[in-house]
């Protein structure tokens, strides 16, 4: 299996030529050459694997270059009982990512229960192993260097630590976060995580992590890199939990479902368009959206519109907040009948502030045949439904999670079987839930007294001169 560029001016290359870095050096991002087909004979043989073979059976077809002996090992380390334990006190940790069912034809994917109660959790925790599997091999390291807000900094730092070859540097806002996220991360006493707290605001912390990295000297030297969405990698794994959402959902693979997800960077949906054109029964992809509503604009409109930071919105469900969705070129190469040059023509646009519009072209009359739907939900939705949750079912979602539940539930094409996404646990965002239900987000018990933990980070000013002295001084030459 080869890997080529969305905008088609990049050679192809394997899945471990991919794996550490990020953009394709035409500006694209990789694709398989063509998607692997899965046949009838293939999804009966899956339908009753563990979630541990069925990721070996998936991902097989695409890190083509990777032992499978190798392979196996790794999948088998990640995707295990010890690891995706932190969910609810009634969840099945042996299924890693159990179904809840609400009522028949509504159901839940439990995609939150890994060591940071967020789904990144589910491709992060393999990028560690793949990432330290791939520099020993190379005889290499890795210096990740990152800015986060929350969510992916954390998932990155419980994937990477204690893993050899492998360093984090993590900038996050100074007194920005709150005390559940701060102590996630800076409780970690590995020697390989540094937690930096910036004096600023995330966009410090953004604008620091992009200086060092425009630093191309300094950037080879030191050997830094990222893990954020783009990295194929990452979207791969996450295909996997489709196929399993859909054998746990259904009981015969004449079935098709339907599922929602919470979208922000377009990485997660774009697994769901994967397993699709890989042949898996769904028949509808729901992309939801919070009041950060490019997506949902595009796929009612056909036009794609990015909008500055000055036009992102703050929200309840923070891990949307998103002006610009970094995976969606891959739909859009699939879209454009795999056209890089039409690809290039459009992120031009795109890259120098505008927008693309496919309403009247022919690219507009094929998005049907992809069967996306789309939708919005606004913080007052979200209280509503978390709050209708609770008292329907006695089932607490995040907010992110209820995004997706009240988009699904109103696009839904009746008869398909609904499978809503949980991208996070409701512990993670205890001011949300306390507003919708007058009480605090049940814990984890694992996770139970976090933030008395002792805690290890380095407050720095928003100066890019001390970040690299920081990075110089903890790399040996
Ligand atoms: C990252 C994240 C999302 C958005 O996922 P994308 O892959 O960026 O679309 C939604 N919910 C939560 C809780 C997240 O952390």
């Amino acid at each position: 299996m080869k890997y080529i560029s969305t905008r088609g001016n990049a050679p192809a290359k394997t899945f471990t030529e991919i794996l550490l870095g990020g953009l394709a050096p035409d500006g694209g991002l990789y694709l398989p050459e063509q998607y692997p087909q899965v046949t009838r004979t293939e999804l009966d043989a899956w339908r009753n694997l563990s979630y541990a073979d069925l990721a070996f059976a998936v991902l097989s077809k695409f890190a083509t270059d990777i032992p499978s002996s190798d392979l196996k090992a790794l999948i088998n380390k990640t995707y295990s009982a010890q690891v995706y334990n932190k969910g609810r006190a009634d969840s099945d940790a042996s299924q890693i990512t159990p179904l809840r069912t609400l009522e028949p034809g509504v159901h839940i994917l439990e995609l939150s229960n890994g060591p940071t109660l967020a789904f990144k959790d589910m491709a992060m925790q393999l990028l560690g192993n793949l990432f330290e599997y791939a520099l020993a091999k190379q005889h290499d390291e890795l210096n990740i260097l990152g800015a986060t807000s929350g969510d992916t900094g954390s998932a990155a730092e419980y994937a990477m630590r204690g893993k050899r070859g492998i360093r984090v540097f993590m900038l996050s806002p100074n007194g920005k976060m709150s005390a559940f996220q701060r102590a996630q991360m800076y409780s970690l006493q590995d020697p390989n995580i540094f937690n930096l707290a910036v004096n600023g605001m995330f966009d410090d912390a953004q604008d620091m992590v992009k200086a060092v990295s425009n630093d191309h000297a300094f950037k080879a030297k030191y050997k830094i890199g990222t893990v954020n969405s783009i990295n194929w990698a990452r979207v791969s794994a996450q295909v996997v939990y489709y196929f399993k959402g859909y054998f746990s959902a259904t009981k015969s693979n004449d079935e098709q479902v339907a599922f929602s997800v919470p979208s922000g960077n377009f990485g997660n949906i774009c697994a769901g368009h994967i397993a699709r054109m890989m042949g898996l029964p769904i028949g509808q992809l729901i992309l939801a959206t919070n009041e950060n509503d490019v997506l949902d604009e595009f796929f009612r409109t056909g036009v794609y519109r990015p909008r500055g930071t000055d036009h992102t919105y703050e929200t309840s469900s923070p891990s949307m907040d998103i002006s610009k969705a970094s995976n969606f070129e891959r739909f859009v190469f699939d879209l454009v009948g795999r056209d890089g040059a039409k690809v290039r023509e459009f992120w031009n646009k795109v890259d120098s502030g505008g927008a693309f519009d496919l309403k009247g072209s022919t690219y507009w009359d094929s998005l049907s045949k992809f069967h996306f739907a789309s939708g919005k939900s606004s913080h007052q939705d979200r209280l509503k439904t978390i709050r209708e949750l609770w008292e329907e079912y006695g089932v607490m979602v995040d907010p992110h999670t209820a995004d997706g539940l009240k988009v699904g539930l109103e696009q839904r094409r009746p008869g398909l079987p609904l499978i809503c996404l949980e991208t996070a646990l409701p512990a993670k965002f205890a001011e949300t839930i306390q507003e919708s239900l007058g009480r605090n987000p049940e814990r984890p018990t694992v996770l139970n007294g976090i933030e008395n933990l002792p805690q290890r980070c380095e407050v720095i000013n928003a100066d890019v001169v001390k970040l690299k002295a920081f990075i110089t001084a903890n790399v040996p030459d």
